[in-house]
């Protein structure tokens, strides 16, 4: 093939990756979830202009019936978060036990306050997102009554500044020589490692090391028996992602996704099992093994990205640039530890650039209520004098932690339905986690009787807020609602 001749096949391979799948291709691909027993009551529909597909009932629900329960096809916990919760890569359950929880906290607080810091601002930025899960109004009430019964048994704890922690005292919980009293009532599943053999990913179960490891992260681990051939720059490259844009963890588990399900396809065409990384993929394998994610909706990420509040105006095309060029150096840094050959269109920065895109677009602020904030509530709320008898064990832990014992498990992933789900201002679901809801699943309620035939929405926004405000804040996602309340509003 000649330099001319492998340019125009390559741009056409880029091409067909971004090029929208057809209404019927959208259905097939729809209907295959739907019959693997994903989202049963729901359809996924095209319905054609700016909206493109919509998810629509094919049953009545109940107002606070679950609507659709979904696992994540790709997702990660923010990198900021992870001292926060230790959890299952793969579902974002809590593992380990609490004891652990709590001192692999508090030894990142002693060691590194400066950066802890930093963290709490980002979560606090994240606050909305938890607006389903405790409200402010709830979080207050709950820390004044925590200081009204503090009072009452004469500890006085402030509400804010955190205290030391004895050194014996962390030294008992990271041991395991300590057990907390209650804490049979908050078992975690044991930490399953990596069969990679690094140490980074951590799983809750055998199910979901395996899953991850077929999905995407025998490519993306770090341990001896990884399919990447150079560690040294994978390693630069999670580094890099850690330090500008988690995202591009989630695109690389994308691009790693495809490869190795269309290796997958390949095997399952001629009959072997062995997976060989050398061997050519037909472009229409490639294609089939990107449909998952041929659906979402793409825009180069440095195009669509909001401008930052402290970035001027005038300032607009030196940013975008900025962010093109952070993406073109953490995707030379994954070319040089997964590139593979025949998958060229998928290593390029346009089709990178719309994967990173499309989570801006489609993906779900992941939330997991942390149980280390449940057993302080517990033990909170235990008779006073069983109160009293934990509390000496415990509060020594409570008063480390200080308002930081509420931190929870935050991430970001990629859902196939959920992502179909069009806004309105006035929705008829809403992402809600029950309490047996401990992983990172899309959880939709219906916050009214759904009729069958009805299209199923949720916000995207803050809906409480003004249509201007509203306005501003849908620009973001590139679209002008035209739901019965802003055409009303407006
Ligand atoms: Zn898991
Ligand atoms: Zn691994
Ligand atoms: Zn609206």
């Amino acid at each position: 093939m000649s330099f001319h001749d492998a340019h125009s096949s390559l741009q056409d391979g880029v091409h067909k990756l971004l090029s929208c799948p057809s209404p019927c291709a959208m259905q097939r691909y729809y209907e295959q979830l739907s019959t693997s027993g994903l989202g049963p009551g729901l359809q996924v529909r095209y319905i054609g202009g700016e909206m493109g597909k919509g998810v629509f009932a094919v049953k009545d629900f109940n107002e606070e019936e679950v609507v659709l329960q979904e696992p994540m096809l790709v997702g990660a916990q923010h990198s900021s978060n992870k001292v926060n919760a230790m959890v299952c890569s793969y579902c974002f359950r809590y593992v380990g036990s609490l004891e652990l929880q709590l001192a692999r906290r508090l030894l990142h607080q002693e060691g590194d306050s400066v950066g802890d810091e930093e963290g709490s601002e980002k979560d606090m930025d994240r606050d909305e997102d938890v607006g389903h899960y405790m409200d402010e109004e709830e979080e207050r009430d709950m820390t004044s009554h925590m200081d009204e019964d503090n009072e009452n048994c004469g500890c006085e704890r402030s509400t804010k500044p955190k205290k030391a922690l004895p050194p014996e005292a962390l030294a008992a919980l990271a041991s395991g020589g300590l057990q907390l009293p209650h804490v049979e009532h908050f078992v975690l599943p044991p930490v399953v490692k990596c069969k990679g053999g690094c140490s980074e990913d951590i799983y809750c179960s055998d199910a979901c090391a395996e899953a991850a490891w077929e999905a995407y992260h025998s490519l993306l681990c770090s341990g001896p028996l990884s399919l990447c051939k150079n560690i040294d720059a994978l390693s630069s490259f999670k580094q890099f992602a850690d330090e500008t844009n988690d995202i591009f963890h989630i695109a690389a588990q994308v691009v790693a996704a495809t490869i190795l399900r269309a290796w997958k396809l390949e095997n399952e065409k001629s009959g072997t099992v062995a997976i060989s990384s050398s061997r050519g993929i037909s472009e229409a394998t490639m294609l089939k093994a990107w449909e998952p994610f041929a659906m979402g909706y793409k825009q180069l990420w440095w195009q669509t990205v909001a401008l930052p509040a402290d970035v001027e105006p005038s300032n607009e095309q030196e940013f975008r640039n900025q962010m093109k060029e952070i993406a073109a150096h953490s995707l030379s840094l994954l070319k040089q530890a997964i590139y593979k050959e025949t998958f060229s269109p998928l290593f390029t920065l346009d089709v990178y650039g719309h994967i990173i895109g499309m989570f801006e677009l489609n993906n779900l602020e992941i939330v997991v209520a942390s149980p280390v904030e449940d057993y302080f509530l517990y033990i909170n709320d235990l008779p006073p004098e069983a109160k009293a008898q934990a509390g000496l064990v415990t509060k020594v832990y409570l008063d480390a932690l200080g308002d930081d014992y509420t931190a929870y498990c935050q991430g970001s992933a990629f859902f196939a339905l959920q992502s179909c789900i069009n806004h309105s201002c006035t929705p008829n679901a809403k992402a809600f986690k029950r309490d047996q809801d401990n992983d990172g699943q899309a959880v939709l309620l219906a916050t009214r009787h759904i009729r069958r035939g009805e299209e199923i929405t949720i916000s995207y926004i803050d809906e409480d807020s003004s249509l201007e405000e509203r306005k501003a804040a849908l620009a973001d996602y590139g679209f002008t609602c035209r739901c019965l309340r802003c055409l009303q509003e407006s």
